[in-house]
């Protein structure tokens, strides 16, 4: 039977005996482990009584078997509900309840604190451990190893993915089977990604980067994957000398260059490191190129649309930017206020338009019709600029915009000045209220390791190379930043902290 997304990651398999996966203990699966493993998994479901169009939540380690379960979710054709294994049980309380899936899996280690939420949401509850243990495995393990992949078409729903949400409820964000496979078939030509690449994978599968951008298009090129638990420097070092490919969030790449053990050396064999998520500080990617001859590849996407622009795998690679739009997605820079596009080397917001871009918000018809424009644009809240050569530079959330005396501040002008100061490790921009200004700049800092930063030496650097009304009013110094697990810089604590800065 037809099933649109799995058809597609599945049809350029040649090898069934080829490794899929590989982990750093010597765990191994091939295709054809794949096509048997993610049968059981969907037979399993099945018993359990999922039917099409069922969610199924899960908010378990990164293993071999979550990832099986993802794929038997979807030969299945319910719609898979990834969850940060970092929620606590009243955050899972609102997501389980939101999406009522049919069936919940979480580790064995929390099924007794989660147990009520399932049941007062009638999901049927079910384990799976960071070891591959667990009840639903136990199931599995007795399922056939064939299955008939039940039938989806390209609008059906493969996924929801709740967004991290930093003001108000988390959204769900509804991908069609066509949104995820038409995104994959087109980062696999854009990235040249083929059978024979090793894809270095240390990010999270609950997250759109780690789940989609990295396994769909690894799979659906017929390649082979590192599967990392997590991000370790040393374990990434160790096992880069196989890889011939690397995704990545900006902190796995900071984090790489803090290691004197991180040469070119051993990366001779990469064709192409990949980041994303969160913007990768110019002089990170300066760095990394004169550490390693190699030019990081900045994209861009989001949730709720998938990829939506990336550097050129053949080209100029231009720190401080994310590329250009992808093929097939439409993308234009627009005035907040008015709609209209602005000129080339203006700031507005981003809105894109294509076959990556969601179906809307998980049961917010009317928070879905908002973010739409009539023509069908998807507002990102992004505001970007695009140079005279096309490229295109984040500035940052709409929602972290300043508005300072009337003057509008993009925080990430003002971090590209900060990072370029010696000893700067990292900086964010953020708005505070103001008594005069409505709301003020500043900036919290963290120096390098071992670095004493003067506050006074900042504050000149700055002086010379900002207008005056983009200026820090005031500059804090931290011992690292506040991230979440895809290493975005988390403004809202820092506005938090320091909202009594000037009242
Ligand atoms: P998420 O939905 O968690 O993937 O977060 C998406 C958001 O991350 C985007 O809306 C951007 O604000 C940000 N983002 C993703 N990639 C980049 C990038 N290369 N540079 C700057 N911001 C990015």
């Amino acid at each position: 039977m037809s099933n649109y997304l799995f058809d597609a990651l599945t049809a350029y398999i040649q090898d069934q005996d080829k490794t899929f996966l590989e982990t750093p203990e010597g765990a191994c699966l091939t295709y054809r482990d794949m096509f048997a493993r993610s049968a059981q998994y969907a037979g399993a479901l099945q018993k359990l009584g999922v039917k099409a169009g069922d969610r199924v939540a899960v908010q378990v380690a990164k293993t071999p078997d979550a990832l099986m379960l993802y794929l038997g979710t979807i030969r299945a054709g319910a719609v898979f509900l990834p969850l940060n294994t970092a929620y606590t049980p009243a955050e899972i309380a609102y997501f389980v309840g939101d999406a009522e899936p049919a069936v919940f899996v979480c580790d064995p280690l929390n099924a007794d604190a989660l147990a009520g939420i399932a049941q007062k949401t009638g999901a049927r509850l079910q384990t799976l451990s960071a070891d591959g243990e667990g009840s639903l495995r136990e199931l599995a393990d007795g399922m056939p190893t064939e299955f008939e992949t039940v039938a989806r078409d390209d609008e059906d729903l493969a996924a929801i993915l709740y967004t991290s949400g930093t003001t108000g409820r988390s959204k769900g964000a509804m991908l069609s089977h066509e949104n995820l496979a038409s995104n994959s078939r087109t980062m696999v030509r854009y990235w040249q990604f083929r059978d024979d690449d090793v894809l270095l994978h240390a990010l999270p599968i609950y997250h759109t980067h780690g789940l989609f951008v990295a396994t769909n298009c690894l799979m659906m090129a017929g390649g082979t994957m590192l599967f990392l638990p997590k991000f370790d420097v040393e374990e990434v070092i160790r096992l880069l000398p196989k890889a011939t490919s690397m995704m990545g969030v900006p902190t796995f790449y900071s984090r790489l260059l803090g290691s004197d053990a991180f040469t070119g050396d051993l990366v001779k064999h990469v064709r192409v490191f990949i980041s994303g998520s969160a913007p990768l500080s110019a002089e990170v990617h300066r760095e990394f190129s004169i550490r390693t001859g190699h030019a990081i590849l900045e994209r861009y996407g989001m949730t709720e649309t998938n990829m939506n622009t990336s550097n050129p795998y053949d080209g100029d690679r231009r720190p401080g930017t994310v590329g250009f739009a992808l093929p097939g997605v439409g993308l234009r820079i627009v005035d907040a206020k008015t709609g209209r596009e602005v000129p080339v080397g203006e700031v507005g917001i981003i809105e894109v338009k294509g076959p990556n871009v969601f179906q809307g918000y998980w049961r917010m018809p009317e928070k879905t019709a908002q973010e739409f424009r009539a023509d069908g644009y998807f507002i990102t809240g992004d505001m970007g600029r695009v140079d005279e050569d096309g490229y295109i530079s984040i500035v940052g959330r709409s929602k972290d915009l300043i508005i300072s005396g009337g003057f509008n501040v993009y925080p990430a002008e003002v971090e590209t000045v900060l990072d370029e100061i010696e000893g700067v490790a990292e900086s964010a921009i953020i708005g505070v209220p103001h008594p005069d200004f409505g709301e003020a700049v500043v900036a919290v800092i963290a120096p390098r390791e071992g670095v004493q930063l003067e506050l006074e030496a900042i504050t000149a650097s700055v002086s010379g190379r900002l207008a005056k009304f983009k200026q820090p009013k005031k500059v804090h110094l931290e011992e690292a930043l506040p991230r979440n697990a895809m290493g975005k810089i988390q403004k809202n604590v820092l506005r938090d902290r320091y909202k009594n800065d000037f009242g």
